[in-house]
């Protein structure tokens, strides 16, 4: 299944585990559903605290220096909201906590789609990436009905029904966007999270990625998910 006659939604909602994530994971498809007119939002559960190897950096200050690093990459590619629940780095779990807070941060945002990390790609060795995938399908699940967290419906608050989710990062993909004209904005994103890309390298393999996952379909550059519709 490739892009055509995939119906966009008109709200979508990454949600993952640290910055950058999303820019390794599913940034060009964020930019081109963007550049449609899809209003994006990203929920990150950490912001990434502990993710450096400078034996002077607080972990406080590095959370501030990497959601700057996160808007200023969500800028480049058209994010236009972005929620921060702001837990440790590295120390995710699966909880009804963790799960509420999703719940909560969907049923605010209303996507029609939500983007996610998958949790059952196999030998998935890292604890966060798995986490955030499991408590965003499980956020999704419980936001659709009234009398779960029934506490946070209230201010006008109500259930919300996401219908389709794209699972990034996945050994099994079955759907594939062609991001031929916005790789480049996926290269700039990465690049904003300046903490991070120390070796530009990487920047030229996730070129090279996508060129790889393009050349199976015929496409200069393309990103693939497993695409789940929700009955
Ligand atoms: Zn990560």
């Amino acid at each position: 299944m490739a892009r055509d006659g995939f119906e966009l939604p008109k709200r979508a909602m990454a949600v993952f585990a640290h910055p950058d994530d999303a820019e390794f994971g599913c940034s060009a498809t964020v930019a081109l559903f963007a550049e449609m007119g899809v209003h994006v939002t990203y929920c990150l559960l950490t912001s990434g605290n502990k993710g450096t190897h400078d034996a002077h950096m607080a972990p406080d200050d590095l959370a501030q220096i990497r959601e700057k690093e996160q808007r200023d990459a969500g800028g480049v590619l058209g994010v236009k909201d972005f929620v921060f629940l702001r837990h440790d780095d590295g120390e995710l779990e699966v909880s009804m906590e963790m799960r509420g807070e999703v719940c909560r941060a969907i049923r605010e945002c209303r996507p029609d789609l939500v983007f996610t990390q998958d949790p059952w790609r196999p030998y998935q060795i890292h604890p966060d990436h798995r986490v955030a995938g499991w408590c965003a399908m499980d956020g999704v699940i419980a936001a659709r009905d009234h009398l779960f967290f029934p506490e946070q419906l209230r201010d006008g608050l109500t259930h919300h029904r996401v219908p389709r989710v794209l699972l990034f990062g996945t050994a099994e993909p079955n759907i594939w966007f062609d991001v031929s004209g916005t790789m480049d904005k996926k290269i700039a994103a990465l690049k904003a999270h300046v903490s991070q890309i120390r070796n530009p390298g990487v920047l030229e393999r996730m070129r090279g990625f996508a060129a790889t996952t393009g050349r199976a379909w015929g496409l200069e550059a393309a990103e693939g998910f497993r695409y789940l519709e929700l009955g």
